[in-house]
């Protein structure tokens, strides 16, 4: 059902344990038990959704680099969980921290959760050093500006497994960035701004890719779709969906399901094809094309690539780096765009949608198949799904070019039923409270700069996307129950020194 969204077990985490040659062979042997039961506990919990593979304990600095520069060119290896179970001279770690190159967490935890208070005895404290080893190691890591999550508590509690976890979902969304191939047909909507930016800054920053396609190739594909393709499809449009009357077998608009259809096919072909994994198109470019691609989108969004309309590669991108944080994990993830407010009594509240591309793993329902007028485009009537998000927590997060660096801002949101039928609105959409309330949450991301197109989650919380943005050093202005618009404004303030300064010459 999703091609592109490899199972998380493909990736992996090394759990990488610290100490020295200075306790002897029992004592290691027994330090290396202990992070191979921490090891497997952690591979076993359903909050870690990557293998955790551990090793015996790094004691020497040349082991040290090697084993963390094989973690950096370990394809499968998305990050490195480190932990000094005893004393670990930390200038041991200084070569092997400058060649790793992959995310890091830090976890402070001790084997035994309770102190064996009657028992403890000078044995019990050589062996149990993590309370310090893990200081000295985290002053390296400061001193060398390492970027990391630290994680505290003991290794067997669920909230720390769920923030390990968190992490890895983070690691798992960067590693995909690093190879991720945006396609983008035709080019920008014309004079819009913030869906413009710095290709070259951004496959810096992210390592995502991203070029440019003639809308005439997309064209070519969808004529030559073979037949048998186009109805494979059209059958699984009857299974999946709730078809209007006018597009069924016997409808008077089956033509443009057909046609749907074929541009579904094309578009797969070309994206599998060049092995991209988002893109773009742009209803003012669309060439031979006859709908702007509706249902075609909607699809390949639910088989988790990443899209964007107007050209907008950097919510495409992210969209598919968050798609493949969340994968596993129930609920859905969707391009969005704030599109109308209800500002009357009953709660002020946002509704979501698109012109069309809202991807169908949010629906509450079974999705309806229509086909309706697009004011715009000079186009057929495109087919689309229609339905409504479910009630529940959700985030919107956009990505900007601020001029020279990308800002990542996130609202935390509550999806609502509407407060009555939507029945004419042809359109996928969900509607929501943001959090504080919509007058705060919406002027805090004007003052960001947010934009209107963004990504919808209902399958994660704040908290890896928090890791996402320490991972790659970018900043992330929060939008929550706690925002202030005077703090807010002050935290604006004061990243624009901090990465204007971090940046350097
Ligand atoms: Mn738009």
């Amino acid at each position: 059902m999703h091609p592109r969204m490899p199972p998380a077990r493909e990736n992996s985490v090394w759990f990488l344990t610290g100490s020295q040659y200075l306790y002897g062979e029992d004592t290691l042997r027994q330090v290396h038990e202990h992070a191979r039961r921490i090891a497997a506990t952690l591979d076993d919990c359903d909050a870690i959704p990557v293998l955790v593979v551990d090793h015996e304990p790094l004691t020497d600095a040349e082991t040290i680099r090697r084993v963390l520069a094989d973690a950096g060119a370990a394809e499968e290896c998305v990050g490195v969980i480190l932990w000094m179970h005893t004393f670990s001279p930390a200038r041991m770690w200084i070569g092997g921290l400058s060649v790793l190159g992959k995310p890091v967490l830090h976890l402070h935890t001790q084997f035994d959760r309770d102190l064996p208070w009657s028992e403890i005895d000078m044995d019990y404290m050589n062996l149990n050093q993590s309370a310090h080893g893990d200081r000295e190691f985290a002053y390296a890591e400061s001193r060398m500006r390492v970027r990391r999550k630290t994680v505290v508590g003991h290794w067997a509690d669920p909230h720390v497994q769920e923030r390990i976890g968190s992490w890895t979902r983070a690691a798992c969304g960067w590693h995909e960035a690093q190879r991720l191939q945006v396609a983008r047909f035709g080019d920008n909507m014309r004079n819009v701004a913030v869906t413009e930016g710095d290709k070259v800054g951004a496959q810096i920053a992210l390592g995502v890719s991203v070029n440019g396609y003639g809308v005439d190739s997309l064209g070519l594909a969808v004529a030559g779709a073979s037949e048998q393709t186009v109805n494979e499809l059209v059958e699984e449009y009857e299974q999946a969906y709730a078809l209007a009357p006018e597009l069924r077998a016997d409808g008077a608009r089956r033509e443009s399901l057909v046609e749907a259809a074929r541009i579904e096919a094309g578009l797969r072909a070309v994206l599998e094809e060049g092995g991209f994994g988002a893109f773009t198109d742009t209803f003012e470019d669309l060439g031979a094309l006859r709908q702007l691609p509706g249902i075609a989108v909607q699809r390949l969004m639910h088989d988790g690539y990443g899209f964007g309309a107007e050209g907008d590669w950097k919510t495409a991108g992210l969209l598919r780096v968050v798609k493949m944080m969340a994968s596993t994990r129930p609920g859905g993830t969707s391009f969005m765009e704030d599109y109308v407010y209800h500002l009357g009594p009953g709660g002020q509240k946002i509704l979501g949608a698109h012109m069309l591309e809202v991807c169908p793993s949010i629906a509450a329902e079974r999705p309806s198949c229509e086909i309706h007028p697009l004011s715009i485009g000079e186009r057929d009537d495109p087919v689309r799904l229609v339905f409504t998000a479910p009630p529940g927590p959700a985030v919107v997060v956009c990505m900007i070019d601020i001029g020279g660096r990308l800002r990542l801002i996130a609202n935390e949101v509550d999806v609502v039923a509407p407060d009555e039928s939507l029945s004419r609105l042809p359109v996928a959409r969900a509607i929501w409270h943001p959090r504080p309330d919509l007058a705060t949450a919406a002027e805090a991301w004007l003052l960001a700069g947010g934009s209107h197109h963004s990504v919808f989650t209902m399958a994660l919380g704040l908290e890896p996307l928090r890791d996402l943005a320490e991972i790659a050093g970018i900043e992330l202005l929060v939008i929550d129950e706690e925002t202030s618009i005077h703090r807010f404004a002050n935290e604006l303030r004061w990243n624009q020194a901090y990465y204007h300064l971090a940046r350097g010459l």
